[in-house]
């Protein structure tokens, strides 16, 4: 039975097999996400973490795409309010902060700490993507353990086009090599799922309507694996990536994204230099 997450149905949840499936559900923006929608996937993956049932994670999104970013248009900070939601990391709200620390303490908890929280989930976690998965939407791909594309997939992060250094969670550098990184960030340009693959971005690529069906089997075999065997083994990998850098890689970049932005808001009033457009 698919069940929903949120009053505005953004996030559906299933439960096939042993398998939970998290949609993204607002095919008529891409995907892209609003504060409510990221809510609501939290609200997801907490239920399929707590379900002793549930023992592999999907994450895909409904319509063409996968997920065309953050909804910059919809999702102000400013219209994010006070206890509107329960905040799952430790910053207080942003609401009534002002100058450089609203938009810090917000995207501390938005974007930064919701997706370290996604990545340390202790199931397996596999994205299915297709079509556009742009900026915020790689943050969603890249916290998943597994990821799966359709032929049609492209990924691209065009934030340098908006005076912004990458995304918040900056793991380019390690989910490509790093002159690679530095092409598809300088540049913004998309990049296939094939090429993707090639530099083990993207574990396999499979014809669109193949893209459920690849990603439940590789659930299906993850569900014949030990439970706990599992868990550790994500934290290994997540233990390595640390040591080898990426949280405090992370923690400085983001002080240069946040440079960025109060740069951006000083020279023309906005964070960012453009609004990202839908997809
Ligand atoms: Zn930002």
């Amino acid at each position: 039975m698919t069940e929903t997450l949120s009053k505005s149905e953004e996030v559906l949840y299933e439960v096939w097999g042993s398998t939970a499936i998290i949609s993204l559900n607002r095919p008529e923006r891409s995907n892209a996400q609003t504060y409510p929608l990221l809510y609501a996937l939290d609200d997801a993956f907490s239920r399929a973490v707590e379900d002793d049932a549930v023992r592999c994670i999907i994450l895909r999104g409904e319509g063409k795409h996968f997920s065309s970013g953050h909804d910059t248009v919809a999702g102000d900070i400013n219209d994010w309010k006070r206890g509107a939601a329960r905040r799952r990391m430790s910053w207080p709200s942003h609401d009534g902060m002002s100058g450089a620390e609203r938009q810090y303490a917000a995207e501390q908890e938005f974007y930064l700490g919701l997706c370290r929280r996604w990545r340390e989930i202790p199931k397996p976690t596999i994205a299915a993507v297709q079509g556009a998965c742009i900026a915020g939407g790689l943050l969603l791909a890249w916290v998943c353990d597994i990821i799966v594309a359709s032929e049609d997939a492209f990924f691209s992060d065009n934030t340098v086009s908006m005076g912004i250094p990458g995304v918040e969670y900056f793991a380019h550098a390690f989910e490509l090599p790093s002159r690679v990184a530095r092409e598809f960030l300088m540049l913004g340009e998309r990049m296939t799922a094939d090429r993707a693959r090639d530099y083990g971005m993207v574990n396999r690529v499979v014809a669109r309507d193949a893209l459920l069906d690849e990603a439940l089997s590789i659930a299906a075999k993850l569900a014949e694996q030990p439970r706990f065997a599992l868990s550790l083994t994500k934290q290994a990998f997540n233990l390595v990536d640390d040591i080898q850098g990426k949280r405090s890689a992370m923690e400085a970049t983001f002080g240069l994204h946040h440079l960025a932005h109060s740069h951006n808001r000083a020279e023309t009033g906005r964070s960012i230099l453009m609004p990202v457009k839908p997809k």
